[in-house]
């Protein structure tokens, strides 16, 4: 047995600092119950454990679940799932075990190589939203994805992910957590952001339009979006619709809000169908 495994994309917080952000940011009562996604050797378990109700931790490594057995196993607010969290379908296991069933709030120094998978299996996606969201979500992933999920329109960093996810959840950059923080230090720098998944105020008339639109404009970036999206709709006709939405007709993809992608591909349904 060698630890920590690569396979399992394991970086181990050894960071007091960096633990205190993360349990700051989530806000935590005792009436909240968690899921902790990779709870690794159970660092931030264990202050997870103390502040909120009850935590559903999901770890795919045995060995390590048996540690954390012998760790926390005596907790009764403590349970633990040994699997995959992209494929556990989570209520299968959790019949038994009431008070573990809806966890109100994610907290998770998550396998940063399954982060885009892991954000769409706890948000859902544009055509098919988590139905019971989360009210929370803080997370410790890659630095540059954090960037590119709080980004604003008109930003360099402001991408395909970005609307993604910003038209599902609030996004809010916390801080950045350097890589010494963790053992073995991984190779890109680390950032804590905050997700508060939000009824869509404007919601899509065809969600699989906009799913296309983002896809297509944002397909070549330093393209304009009429080149980009020329396959579905005259340069023309996008044009008169950029114009009505105020935006100047050369602009780029990431130069639309999240609002404006919607208009948009609430326009193409009516031109497209
Ligand atoms: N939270 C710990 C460990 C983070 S490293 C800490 O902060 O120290 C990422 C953790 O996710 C590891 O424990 C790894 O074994 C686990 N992991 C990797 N892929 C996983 C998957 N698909 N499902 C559940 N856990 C996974």
């Amino acid at each position: 047995m060698s630890y920590p495994r690569k396979q399992f994309a394991q970086h181990w917080l050894r960071s007091p600092t960096a633990l205190n952000q993360i349990v700051k940011a989530a806000q935590l009562s005792t009436d909240d119950h968690l899921l902790e996604i990779g709870p690794g050797t159970g660092i931030l378990t264990e202050r997870l454990l103390t502040l909120a109700q009850t935590v559903l931790a999901v770890e795919i490594d045995r060995d390590l679940c048996k540690k954390l057995v012998q760790k926390f196993g005596k907790r009764d607010n403590f349970l633990l799932l040994q699997g995959d969290i992209l494929t556990l379908r989570l209520e299968d296991y959790l019949q038994d075990f009431s008070q573990f069933q809806n966890p109100n709030k994610v907290v998770a120094n998550i396998p940063y190589n399954i982060t885009g998978p892991i954000l769409e299996k706890l948000l859902g996606n544009i055509a098919q939203p988590n139905p019971q969201p989360y009210d929370l979500m803080v997370l410790l992933v890659q630095k540059e994805v954090a960037q590119r999920l709080c980004a604003g329109p008109g930003s360099r960093t402001f991408g395909a992910l970005s609307v993604r996810v910003q038209y599902l959840a609030k996004c809010e950059f916390i801080c950045d957590v350097p890589s010494k923080a963790f053992y073995p230090p991984p190779k890109v720098d680390s950032a804590v952001v905050r997700l508060r998944p939000r009824s869509i105020e404007h919601p899509a008339e065809s969600p699989k339009h906009l799913e296309m639109a983002v896809k297509l404009g944002f397909a070549s970036k330093r393209k304009m979006l009429r080149n980009n999206l020329q396959s579905v709709i005259d340069r023309d006709q996008l044009t008169q619709i950029l114009e009505q939405l105020k935006v100047n007709p050369q602009a780029r993809a990431e130069d639309l809000s999240v609002e404006q992608w919607v208009s948009l591909s609430n326009q193409l349904v009516h031109l497209t169908s």
